[in-house]
């Protein structure tokens, strides 16, 4: 059977993952209830703004079942401000700034700065043969990480060169870039990779 995979659906380009997720082949269910997070075999977190996101999950009575359902093996996927979601710490943060946590980095919100906050950059990734086209859209990027971190892509031009922004821990992903945006789903592939083994 295909996987459920759910696309946590308070705000952000929730419709753009819908379908990369479809076109896999995945049986992609937009997320706005704890018994729909319940049916699903992974989650993708999209990009937005995190701020919001959060402020919703648990306004909409989420963010509980989301920390347990990673915390429990739940294969999670977090682009751009799905990053900084299931970030264990966050610089640059709003106050008091939260997270569903449990991804092992520190993440720094907004860090390209003003000048070059959205911009797109041929990576390398990690597991992939050919360079991604990635865009970033006011990302953040991965200031620390620990041990069982694999680092999958960092920055490889301009003033961020070096800069980590893509990691896998686990069954957890996340790419400070939108892999959502055109018709090149191989990140996403890998994911779906990750919950078909994890099942
Ligand atoms: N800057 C946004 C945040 O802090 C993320 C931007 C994005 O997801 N494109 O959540």
């Amino acid at each position: 059977m295909n996987p459920v995979i759910g696309v946590l659906a308070l705000q952000g380009d929730v419709r753009e993952h819908l379908a990369a997720l479809g076109a896999l082949g995945a049986d992609p269910v937009p997320v706005r209830r704890p018994t729909e997070l319940a049916a699903c075999d992974g989650l993708v977190i999209p990009g937005g703004e995190s701020t919001t996101m959060i402020k919703l999950a648990r306004i909409f009575d989420l963010l509980e079942p989301l920390r347990e359902a990673v915390r429990g093996g739940l294969p999670a996927f977090g682009t751009c401000a799905g990053m900084i979601m299931l970030a264990d710490r966050i610089e640059d943060g709003a106050p008091g700034q939260e997270s569903i946590g449990g991804l092992h980095i520190t993440v720094r919100r907004n860090a390209f700065g003003r000048q070059v906050d959205s911009f797109e950059e041929d990576l390398h990734v990690d597991g992939l043969e050919e360079p991604v086209r990635a865009v970033f859209i006011r990302a953040p990027w991965v200031e620390a990480v620990e041990d069982d971190v694999e680092v999958l892509a960092r920055v490889e031009d301009g003033p961020a060169a070096g800069r980590i922004v893509a990691v896998r821990q686990g069954p957890l992903m996340a790419t400070s870039f939108h892999p959502e945006v055109g018709s090149d789903h191989r990140i996403h592939g890998m994911f779906v990779d990750l919950v078909r083994s994890a099942r």
